[in-house]
């Protein structure tokens, strides 16, 4: 099959999005002087227009006596004050600039703090060629045929569908049964997508199913991974299965930090012309060390109506250094994401155990289809999980029970029950922490446990 590219892409037909791919192109070479000119301009007038345009960041203000005329180097911005999730979701006017021509959007899946911003048609055609910027160096182009995972339910026949101006085939990740799965493989491998685009969870529910059948699709060059983070574990399936290296991102609804692999590592390169941001430590200053833990602390130069100035993004990020060896690039580098603060168990003495760490490297959870953790009260954590059709025996669910007690530790009472679905969030993420209490901090006494 021989895949016409459509005289235009869907995304290259808007402006906003072709120029500042272009920007993004012109401005990759950058020097480190360079990326802090630009940043420091661009704060100093995100600040201004904070100050004068929100009530909200003007009183913040005020009340740190820090003003827009403050701010003369990227070392000040640590004198801003920090905003909040909850502070934007009890009195969102007062941090928006302009609501004229904006869409009211809403996010809040996976920290349990719902919220809704504004954001100009602009600002998300930025974030789209931001992202297409970073899958460029692994050598996507728009137009290329991909295979698309990921997003709102399908509900044709076969549960796929074929979007021509973006030249997807997008197969439901609500329907990730095996005859479904066998019939996306099929599907695949007429269209022969040269990229496979998903959730990692949903990704590899179909990794493992053409692992076991012995299929494969011999178009793909790579997958590129968004919205969740991709754990180790994860890479190496997907990597087994389909044979093609793994591209993977760190982003969020907010579009105040964007951060990918590039040409040569898997390790996250934050983008300096999409937000600035900080890694700050329980001791609330910058993290420097590598290896060290920090909150993820960003500013965003693209969204304009709705403002993220110092946004406390309660996502956790390991930093490895202030550029890469491999493609040189004086970028801020995370070794890894290690996790939301809301991806954390709370045991019975205030303890905080990232379930990145919950992930094993045993074959303990072959006997299933899909689990899922769910936690309600602190020390309390619930396994939930859903049988292969061959059924789990007693003696393997033990085995489970063994190995997740030596990982949660005694101050967690573990509980087991078997059900029949994990169905996907809204939005058609697997979801691997149900966490229903609050996390609101990362407590200085936790962070041993970071590393699980
Ligand atoms: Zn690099």
């Amino acid at each position: 099959m021989t895949h016409a590219r459509p005289r235009r892409h869907r995304d290259l037909q808007n402006a906003d999005y072709a120029e500042w791919r272009q920007f993004l192109r012109t401005t990759d070479t950058w020097s480190r002087t360079d990326i802090e000119r630009y940043q420091l301009e661009a704060i100093q007038r995100l600040v201004a227009r904070a100050s004068t345009q929100t009530t909200g960041y003007r009183s913040l203000f005020d009340n740190a006596g820090v003003g827009p005329g403050d701010i003369a180097t990227l070392a000040d911005v640590r004198r801003l004050p920090y905003v909040t999730k909850e502070m934007l979701r009890d009195a969102l006017a007062a941090y928006t600039a302009t609501t004229e021509g904006c869409d009211y959007v809403t996010t809040g899946g996976s920290t349990g703090i719902p919220f809704g911003m504004y954001r100009t048609p602009q600002a998300f055609a930025r974030e789209l060629a931001s992202k297409a910027h970073q899958y460029e160096r692994r050598g996507w182009q728009e137009g290329d045929p991909q295979l698309v995972l990921r997003g709102l339910p399908i509900d044709t026949p076969d549960h796929t569908a074929l979007v021509d101006d973006l030249n997807e085939l997008r197969c439901s990740s609500y329907h990730l049964v095996p005859d479904a799965m066998d019939g996306y493989v099929a599907v695949a491998r007429a269209y022969e997508p040269l990229w496979l685009r998903c959730y990692p969870s949903a990704g590899c529910l179909f990794a493992r199913h053409v692992l076991e059948t012995g299929q494969s699709i011999p178009s793909l060059r790579g997958i590129l991974c968004a919205s969740e983070n991709l754990l180790p574990e994860q890479e190496s399936l997907l990597r087994a299965a389909f044979g093609v290296p793994v591209f993977s991102h760190y982003g969020h609804y907010e579009l105040a930090a964007l951060a990918g692999f590039c040409e040569h590592t898997s390790r996250y390169h934050v983008l300096p012309q999409y937000g600035y941001v900080e890694l700050i430590g329980t001791d609330g200053l910058p993290v420097t060390t590598p290896g060290g833990v920090g909150e993820i602390v960003a500013t965003s130069f693209l969204m304009d109506a709705t403002l993220f100035i110092r946004y406390r993004t309660r996502d956790l990020a390991v930093y490895a250094a202030d550029h890469c060896e491999a493609c040189h690039r004086p970028h801020q580098l995370w070794e890894r994401v290690e996790g939301r603060l809301q991806e954390f168990v709370l045991s019975a003495t205030g303890r905080l155990i990232s379930m990145t760490a919950m992930n094993m490297h045993t074959p303990v959870f072959d006997p299933l289809r899909q689990f899922q953790f769910y936690q309600a009260s602190p020390g309390e954590v619930e396994f939930r999980y859903v049988p292969r059709a061959e059924g789990v025996a007693a003696p393997a669910l033990d085995a489970m029970r063994t190995a997740l007690g030596h990982k949660l530790g005694a101050d967690i009472r573990l509980s087991f029950r078997q059900v029949d679905d994990l169905p996907p969030t809204v939005r058609g993420k697997r979801r691997f922490l149900i966490q229903d209490l609050p996390i609101e901090t990362l407590h200085g006494s936790a962070s041993g446990h970071l590393h699980g």
